[in-house]
């Protein structure tokens, strides 16, 4: 495993503008790689860590664990593409095994391989790519707030997940300032 982000890494969290300083104190933090994020989860969390400020953070979380299902992760180095249906462990990123199901624990470390996540149509909770509830795809924790608000706008249940997908860190950005204005003066309906 290398000890510290490649340059490519480094280049693109320039770009979504962390300052080098910044960027030089992430591997004594534990980031080490693209998939250190995607444990971190969210902005706020990875302001917490860094003391970025907010823009920064987002900019950042959307790059790294943007991106849906079917996503592009770094494992020991080489770029590897997953298939949607093959999971790797939130803690030691050990490939599961073929008959893996939603909630399994890792047979490598024994915690559960992936992140239990609250539905953004139903209210449930569970792990797994889709609500057990209501079947809804889940979306990113960090997105939870943004795929409310698009249920808010009357978006469908399937559509909210592509729609999510398909917004720039921009029109995020935006639909984040949304979801604020909407959960504040009005008492939350889930
Ligand atoms: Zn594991
Ligand atoms: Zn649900």
């Amino acid at each position: 495993m290398p000890a510290s982000l490649s340059v490519l890494e480094q280049n693109i969290l320039k770009a979504k503008g962390m300052k080098e300083a910044q960027i030089k104190k992430l591997p004594k933090l534990g980031i080490t790689s693209k998939a250190a994020f995607a444990t971190i989860g969210d902005a706020a969390t990875l302001r917490e860590l860094t003391g970025i400020d907010e823009t920064t953070a987002k900019a950042v979380m959307a790059w790294a664990v943007g991106g849906g299902s079917a996503s592009t992760q770094s494992v020991g180095g080489t770029v590897v593409v997953d298939s949607a249906d093959i999971v790797y462990c939130l803690h030691c990123k050990t490939r599961q095994p073929k008959d893996y199901q939603p909630g399994d624990l890792c047979p490598s470390c024994g915690k559960q391989a992936e992140p239990v996540v609250a539905c953004y149509w139903c209210g449930a909770s569970g792990p797994g790519k889709f609500c057990r509830q209501c079947g809804a795809e889940h979306v990113l924790a960090g997105e939870l707030e943004l795929a409310l608000q698009l249920r808010r706008d009357g978006i469908a249940k399937d559509d909210i997940p592509k729609r999510l997908a398909s917004l720039s860190v921009a029109e995020k950005e935006a639909l984040f300032a949304r979801a604020r204005k909407a959960t504040h003066g009005h008492a939350r309906n889930m």
